[in-house]
């Protein structure tokens, strides 16, 4: 019975656990990440052709030529946000919703999400998704994330789901001072970079390559 409610069981703890288990072994260590992604129901954001492969650690597409991250890069993005020794982060912003997966697990981890998205139906469809999983804390926005959300700065975090292929000077400035920015920037070679801000201005540090969907400028 149990079976055939949950289809071929992708939604089954034991599958969540099995992605859980891989994270680990890829090290990601923070277990605040590592529960959100327990709880989050990662079939639920791709079609349902593809729901059987929801949990394996691939990226995969979501129509409009993008796709939603893999497990690995939204754990560790997150977790590399989360590392401020004790400084509380409050506010984080998200710049592109896609699916609005890695917005959920946001919303579990942060008390306020902000999460912008450049193509109209994608952004639609996480809504929906994101207020059926009654994870109210979010607020999404239909709008070219590059000049970020200058009305709801500071941010305590800043995460970019879309590599720009330089720096990206303007959003940096909506960091609060204590604030951390996780980004891929490159175009064919990119790299994953974390930037935090103090007192004295701010640090960039290049952390492991990646391979994201390009920033693209204007609403689709
Ligand atoms: N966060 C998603 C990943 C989405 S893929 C997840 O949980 O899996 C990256 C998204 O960034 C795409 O949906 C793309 O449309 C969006 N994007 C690209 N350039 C953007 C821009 N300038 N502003 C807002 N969104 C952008």
């Amino acid at each position: 019975m149990t079976t055939r409610l949950n289809g071929i069981g992708m939604t089954s703890s034991r599958t969540r656990q099995r992605m859980i288990e891989r994270l680990r072994a890829q090290g990601i260590r923070d277990e605040a990440v590592l529960a959100a992604m327990f709880e989050v129901p990662r079939h639920l954001f791709v079609d349902e052709a593809l729901a059987s492969r929801a949990y394996d650690d691939v990226s995969l597409p979501i129509n409009y030529e993008q796709t939603i991250s893999q497990p690995y890069i939204v754990a560790r993005m997150i977790e590399v946000l989360r590392a401020t020794n004790g400084r509380p982060i409050k506010r984080v912003l998200e710049i592109g919703t896609g699916c609005g997966y890695q917005a959920a697990v946001l919303a579990h981890l942060f008390p306020e999400v902000y999460s912008m998205e450049r193509i109209q139906p994608l952004y639609e469809r996480s809504r929906r998704q994101l207020r059926d999983l009654k994870l109210h804390n979010v607020t999404l926005r239909y709008a070219d994330g590059s000049a970020g959300m200058p009305e709801a700065a500071p941010f305590d975090g800043i995460i970019m789901a879309a590599a720009a292929p330089t720096m990206m000077a303007a959003l940096r400035e909506q960091l609060a001072v204590g604030g951390r920015m996780v980004l891929p920037v490159g175009r064919l070679e990119q790299w994953l970079y974390l930037v935090e801000r103090d007192e004295q201005g701010f640090r960039e540090s290049k952390l492991e390559p990646v391979k994201f969907v390009p920033l693209l400028m204007g609403k689709a």
